[in-house]
């Protein structure tokens, strides 16, 4: 192995977990789309499920089927999906279809019919978003229709779902707003005699802070691999970004580094090559006082992050060796920047640098802890 890996701990995933189980007992999805925002869907799944949570969720049936191909019997969700999405491949495998509106409830019941078995369905009201989810205005209509597809035993309607549009911000009128229209729907539901045990609306945002949100599920993703959105509770960062020096050298004053000479070297200095770029998912697009943890100490990357790699400036005094592992973010314990810092470095949320981890990074599991990653490796 040589350069970027990105180190999951497992027992911080674990601590979320527990922390969100305990406001939920019983009644806790742990999303985990978009492989478990880059942590790993099938170790977020197992972690999360031995941990108190109860029931899984995605947006593709794609990754739906592939928990199941995993071994996990979990009840799984599925939202997100296009009318021509593989509704008898979820029906079969019994994973719970998100319905937005009449079209997908048709393909859905087409599916239900051609394959025999009932499909288990949450019908999905768009709260204020104008996003996915049924308008407010087309709910009747889909409850009749959902109805009439529960009598003829073609799916059976275990859910009402939605979603806050400004959950993040406790204190936006909107969130007010939107579970009364999410309170609407559910008993819009009930008067169309369709039971829907399972009434959920929260994320990992309203379910730290909105209690009115929580209803009988909380959806939460983000908080499992240590993302806060409320900013309100200290959760574990479970992932930390690392990876290795390929070259150090000593530079005189005034020395153009990288693409386009967007910077020059202000003081002879000893400059290092770190091998990660923005495939393997550090931002080109990044502020100039960014930072890399090398030995403990912070240290700015100069210039352009190139795709593969980018350099770092050391000091008049600083030193490294080639082979030495840096720490690009992790949970924030030994002195390394955040996810969190890098959202803001990089005018995002911290979501969307997980999410955006390359492909090539290694990943290397950790079940206890990651304050022990070694970062020196082929130093000699
Ligand atoms: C992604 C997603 C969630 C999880 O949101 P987090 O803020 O990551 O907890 C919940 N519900 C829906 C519909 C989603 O798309």
């Amino acid at each position: 192995m040589t350069g970027a890996r990105l180190v999951v701990d497992r027992s911080a995933i674990a601590a979320n977990t527990r922390h969100f189980a305990a406001l939920m007992p019983g009644r806790l999805m742990a999303v985990v789309k978009a492989d478990g925002y880059g942590a790993g869907a099938e170790l977020v799944a197992r972690t999360a499920l031995a941990n108190g949570a109860t029931r899984l969720g995605v947006t593709s049936i794609a990754e739906a089927l592939a928990l199941r191909a995993a071994g996990l019997s979990a009840p799984i969700l599925s939202w997100l999906n296009t009318v021509d999405a593989d509704f008898a491949g979820a029906i079969a495998a019994e994973v719970e279809i998100a319905v937005p509106g009449v079209a997908q409830l048709d393909a859905v019941r087409r599916a239900a019919r051609r394959s025999g078995r009932r499909a288990l369905i949450h019908l999905q009201i768009d709260c204020g978003m104008a996003r996915e989810g049924c308008a407010p205005a087309l709910w009747p209509q889909l409850l009749g229709f959902a109805a009439a597809a529960q009598a003829e035993r073609d799916v059976e309607v275990v859910g009402v779902m939605g979603h806050l549009s400004c959950a993040s911000t406790p204190s936006a009128a909107a969130n007010r707003r939107e579970r009364a229209r999410f309170l609407k729907a559910v008993r819009a539901t009930a008067s169309a005699r369709l039971h829907a045990p399972l009434r959920h609306l929260a994320a990992t945002a309203a379910t730290l802070t909105q209690p009115a949100a929580r209803h009988t599920l909380c959806r939460v993703g983000a908080g499992l691999v240590g993302i806060d959105p409320s900013g309100t509770v200290p959760l574990r960062g479970a992932l930390m970004l690392q990876s290795q020096i390929v070259d150090v050298r000593r530079v005189p004053a005034g020395t153009p580094v990288g693409y386009d000479h967007s910077a020059v070297t202000s003081q002879d200095t000893t400059l290092a090559l770190v091998a990660a770029g923005y495939a393997d998912g550090v931002p080109r697009a990044v502020a100039p006082d960014a930072e890399i943890l090398v030995r403990g100490r912070r240290r700015r990357i100069v210039g352009r992050v190139s795709m593969d790699q980018l350099v770092i400036d050391l000091g008049a005094d600083g030193d490294a060796m080639p082979g030495e592992f840096v720490t690009i973010f992790g949970p924030g314990d030994q002195g390394e920047p955040t996810v969190a810092d890098w959202a803001a470095w990089c005018g995002t949320i911290p979501n969307e640098i997980l999410t955006g981890i390359g492909r090539r990074v290694e990943r290397v599991e950790r079940a206890e802890g990651l304050a022990h990653a070694e970062t020196v490796k082929a130093a000699s």
